[in-house]
């Protein structure tokens, strides 16, 4: 049966449900851009729910100031998409994407002077900027060297009480891990998300709260893996703090994991009611630039999907996420075939030793673009001016490295939507309704 094609025709197409795409959305949603996101699901699911502005500078340079951090890239690295934006671009971008999220059903802190210390799946201690509120008490505790419980559950992977405690030990003494059984799953192998969707029924809050008071002893605070539900986890996390008698708090899971899964699921709730047109769980096959337009294919279970766009911003991301693809020839960029920076040949790609600390030239190739984030051509000059990429896609940067991997992706978002907007303004496309980031006056 040939089913009949869905069609769309919007301002701004955002190609890409990573951070780099969801941010592009909040940007686009309250600028009242009239946006359609399509993207795979996935990527999201590997974050740890920490937000990273920048954590490390060099090789051993861990950043406790990630804002002189980044006034010292603009003068080492300044083809670094973080030092081809402004401080102010980057404090509004966490201001605006983190205010979202709390408002949407997320709460998170917001962005401070200084990166904080988190904890992570394996126990080791990460310099990021914006935690979930339901984490923040791990930073905390780690920084009072609190009187602390680890709890896990057997059957649980990628997530050990006594390998925290193993690791820490050293520095916070009074850590202490017990083991329980998670209730409703007694038996096999268990899965954070799942735990989590359990977590919402009140029944499985009251027996596991009085697993947990079992075995608190002396504990003034009780760190548990990221299961505290999956919508509004602050409520169920505040209901099981009120069921046990003290403080909890969340250490992220090894992926999929639960804190990515949380925006994922928000995100397509909320955004549908803001105006967006979101088409999940998809990828884009082809990108035509029209004169009149950027046209967008896909096809769905429902059939094929058309969208016409007067803008597009690339979000794909890396390798993982297929944003990016490596063969015996070279990377290169599949959707649209934009040039990809890249050393000169496979040879190049790695340094001798698999843990250089200066890492591998292949993780620093990507797209270049202009100070717009305007892809560019071969020739040198902007692909089309509706095009505009944004996150981990860009060129001369390690996030991995350089523990930045949100701030490249909301920064870079940020500065893709003003343009965006002005390029609207420009060519008399939209209602003209969407505002620049000066002439906005609500978030
Ligand atoms: C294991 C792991 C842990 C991480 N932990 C942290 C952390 O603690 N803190 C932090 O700040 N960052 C972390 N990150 C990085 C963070 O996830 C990224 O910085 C962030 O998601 C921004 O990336 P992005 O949106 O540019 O790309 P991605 O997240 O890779 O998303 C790209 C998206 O594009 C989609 N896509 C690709 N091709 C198409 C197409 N043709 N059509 C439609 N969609 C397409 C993909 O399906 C995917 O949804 C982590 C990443 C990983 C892998």
């Amino acid at each position: 049966m040939i089913r009949e094609e869905r069609q769309f025709t919007v301002d701004l197409a955002v190609i890409g449900s990573g951070l780099a795409g969801f941010a592009a959305s909040i940007f686009a949603i309250n600028r009242g851009i009239r946006t359609a996101q399509i993207g795979n699901t996935g990527a999201v699911a590997y974050t740890t729910g920490y937000l990273d502005l920048f954590g490390r500078l060099a090789a051993d340079q861990l950043l406790d100031d990630p804002w002189r951090g980044l006034r010292q890239l603009a003068a080492s690295q300044p083809q670094h998409p973080l030092a081809r934006v402004t401080e102010a671009e980057v404090r509004a971008a966490f201001d605006e994407f983190v205010a979202f999220l709390t408002e949407a059903g997320v709460p998170y802190g917001q962005a401070g002077e200084r990166n904080v210390m988190a904890l992570t799946p394996a126990g080791t201690i990460k310099p990021t900027l914006c935690v979930p509120s339901t984490m923040q008490g791990g930073v905390d505790a780690l920084a009072a060297r609190a009187r602390c419980l680890i709890v896990d559950f057997r059957g649980l992977r990628g997530f050990s009480a006594r390998q925290v405690v193993a690791n820490l030990r050293q520095e916070w003494p009074q850590l202490r891990a017990e083991q329980l059984v998670f209730p409703g799953m007694e038996h096999g192998e268990l899965y954070p998300e799942v735990m989590a969707r359990s977590l919402e029924v009140p029944a499985c809050r009251e027996e596991l709260a009085a697993r947990i008071r079992d075995v608190l002893g002396d504990a003034d605070v009780v760190g548990l893996p990221a299961i505290l539900g999956m919508h509004h986890p602050h409520l169920v996390m505040a209901e099981m703090e009120r069921l046990i008698g003290r403080p909890l708090f969340e250490i992220p899971t090894m992926p999929p994991a639960v804190p990515g899964i949380r925006l994922r699921e928000m995100f397509e709730q909320v955004f549908p009611t803001r105006g967006l047109t979101l088409i999940p769980q998809q990828k884009v096959d082809a990108v035509r630039f029209a004169d009149e337009a950027v046209r967008l294919s896909l096809a769905d279970s429902y059939g094929p999907i058309a969208i016409s766009a007067q803008t597009v911003i690339l979000a794909t991301g890396r390798f993982l996420s297929g944003g990016l693809l490596a063969s015996f020839d070279g990377i290169s960029e599949p959707l649209i075939g934009l040039p990809v920076t890249q050393p000169p040949s496979r040879e190049g790609w790695f340094r001798e030793q698999y843990m250089d600390k200066e890492g591998h030239p292949v993780h620093t190739a990507g797209i270049v673009t202009d100070a717009d984030f305007r892809p560019l051509s071969a020739e040198g000059g902007p692909y089309d001016r509706r095009l505009f990429a944004a996150g981990l896609i860009l060129a001369h940067q390690d996030w991995i490295r350089g523990r930045c991997g949100a701030g490249i992706a909301l920064a870079s978002a940020f500065r893709a939507v003003d343009a965006v907007g002005r390029e609207l303004a420009r060519s008399g496309g939209q209602s003209g309704k969407h505002q620049s980031a000066e002439g906005r006056r609500d978030v």
